[in-house]
C-alpha cells in the first residue's frame, strides 16, 4: 500500500462502500498506472488474493459509484480508469478522448482533450459518449 491508502479508505467510505482488501489494491493499482487497466491486467498482478468473480465486483462497483470508467479498447476489451472528481452514482463525466496505442495496446485517458460538441437529431439523447482514437502513444514514438 502506497501513501494514498487513507485517500482511498475515505473514498471508499464517502460511496459507502466497506473497506475491504481487494477495493483499497484494486484503487492503488488503477491510481498508479498511466494507462487504463484491463480485468486480466488486474488478475495478473494481484494473483490468487482475488478471485475473479470478486474482482468483476469491484470494478462493477466501482464503476455504478462514479470512482472509475470503462474504455473499450480496439479489440473490445474493457480497460478501466480512476475518474476525475465529476463523477457520482448519478452520473459519470468522462466526455475525454481515449487514446489506444498500436505498438503497445495501453488505452490513456487524454483528460484534457474534451469531445467536441455535436448536435444529434431531436428525440435522441445521449447517455453514453465514447471516442478513442488508435495510433502511437508518446512514450512508443520516444523509442525510435
Ligand atoms: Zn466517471
Ligand atoms: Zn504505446
Ligand atoms: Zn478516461
Amino acid at each position: 500500500m502506497t501513501d494514498n491508502s487513507n485517500h482511498f479508505e475515505k473514498l471508499l467510505i464517502k460511496n459507502g462502500l466497506k473497506r475491504t482488501g481487494p477495493r483499497l489494491q484494486v484503487l492503488d493499482i488503477l491510481s498508479n498506472r498511466d494507462s487504463a487497466t484491463s480485468q486480466p491486467y488486474l488478475e495478473q498482478v494481484m494473483g490468487t488474493e482475488v478471485d475473479r468473480v470478486t474482482l468483476y465486483r469491484v470494478l462493477k462497483a466501482f464503476e455504478e459509484k462514479g470512482i472509475i470508467h470503462k474504455v473499450l479498447d480496439n479489440h473490445g476489451t474493457a480497460n478501466y480508469a480512476i475518474c476525475s472528481g465529476n463523477c457520482n452514482a448519478n452520473e459519470h463525466h468522462d466526455e475525454h478522448v481515449h487514446f489506444n496505442c498500436n505498438n503497445c495496446k495501453k488505452v490513456y485517458c487524454l483528460a484534457n482533450v474534451q469531445i467536441p460538441a455535436f448536435k444529434v437529431p431531436a428525440g435522441f439523447k445521449v447517455e453514453n459518449l465514447n471516442l478513442i482514437a488508435s495510433g502511437i502513444c508518446a512514450a512508443c514514438a520516444d523509442k525510435d
